[in-house]
C-alpha cells in the first residue's frame, strides 16, 4: 500500500493590535480572510504600547478582557497575551521570532495587518526581517491607497506578493498576500470619539464589549 506523504501543518495566523477597543473592523475582515485563504484559527495578539507612544485609554487588562469577550463565541479566534505579560514592550518582529522558534521551521505562519499598517510598515523595527518569520496577510481598509510610498517599497511588495492563497500553505514564510476582504469604515479612534461625545456605537463592535465599556466607564 502506498503511504501518503506527511501533511504540511495548517497555516496559522496571528493578528496584532492595540484593540482599544476591539471592533467589527478587526473581526469581520479577519473572518472573511479566514474563509478566503483557509485559516482554521487566528490568534489575536494585543500589544504592549511603549511609554513613548500615545497610551491606550483602556488598561492592558481591560483591552485583554474586551478581546476575550469579543471572541467568546467564535471558535475561529484565540488570544495570546504574551506581549501584555511582559514588563517591557517587545517589537512585533521579536514576538514573531519567538513564535517561529516555538512552532518550528516548517509550520506556515502568517501575520495579519490592515492596509494602513502595510503603508507604514517601513517604519517598523526591522521591518524587512518580518518576512523571514512569517507571511504577511493584508486586509483592505477604506481610505488607504494601494500604492506604497516609494518605488523601492513598491518593488519590495511586488517581489514578495503572491496572488494564489494556496502558496501560503506551501512555504513557512516569505509571502505577502493582499486580501479581497470587505471594507469596513470603523476605527477604534472613531469609537472612542463617539463615546466622548455620547454618540451610540451600536453596530461598530460586539454587544458584550459595549456592555463592558459601559460598566467600566471607559472612553468617557
Ligand atoms: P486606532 O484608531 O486607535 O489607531 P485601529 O482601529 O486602527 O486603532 P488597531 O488596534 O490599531 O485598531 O489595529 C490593529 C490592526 O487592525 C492594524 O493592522 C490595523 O491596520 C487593522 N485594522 C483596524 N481597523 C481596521 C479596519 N476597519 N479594516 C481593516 N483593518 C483594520
Amino acid at each position: 500500500m502506498p503511504t501518503n506523504p506527511p501533511r504540511a501543518a495548517a497555516l496559522h495566523a496571528l493578528f496584532g493590535g492595540t484593540f482599544d477597543p476591539i471592533h467589527y473592523g478587526h473581526l469581520r475582515p479577519v473572518e472573511a480572510l479566514a474563509a478566503e485563504v483557509g485559516l482554521n484559527q487566528v490568534t489575536l495578539l494585543p500589544n504592549h504600547v511603549p511609554p513613548h507612544r500615545p497610551q491606550p485609554e483602556a488598561s492592558a487588562q481591560q483591552r485583554l478582557t474586551m478581546v476575550e469577550l469579543a471572541i467568546a463565541d467564535n471558535p475561529l479566534f484565540a488570544v495570546d497575551d504574551r506581549e501584555l505579560q511582559r514588563s517591557s514592550p517587545s517589537y512585533t518582529v521579536e514576538t514573531l521570532e519567538t513564535l517561529r522558534k516555538e512552532r518550528g521551521s516548517t509550520q506556515p505562519l502568517a501575520f495579519i495587518i490592515g492596509q494602513d499598517s502595510l503603508l507604514s510598515l517601513h517604519k517598523w523595527h526591522r521591518w524587512q526581517d518580518l518576512l523571514s518569520y512569517c507571511h504577511l496577510l493584508v486586509l483592505a481598509r477604506p481610505g488607504y491607497g494601494e500604492q506604497m510610498e516609494t518605488p523601492a517599497l513598491q518593488r519590495w511588495l511586488e517581489r514578495h506578493r503572491v496572488r494564489d492563497a494556496a502558496a501560503l500553505s506551501e512555504q513557512p514564510q516569505g509571502y505577502l498576500y493582499l486580501a479581497q476582504t470587505p471594507l469596513l469604515e470603523i476605527s477604534a479612534t472613531e469609537i472612542r470619539e463617539r463615546r466622548h461625545h455620547g454618540i451610540s456605537c451600536d453596530d461598530l463592535l460586539p454587544r458584550s464589549v459595549q456592555r463592558y465599556i459601559e460598566l467600566q466607564g471607559l472612553y468617557r
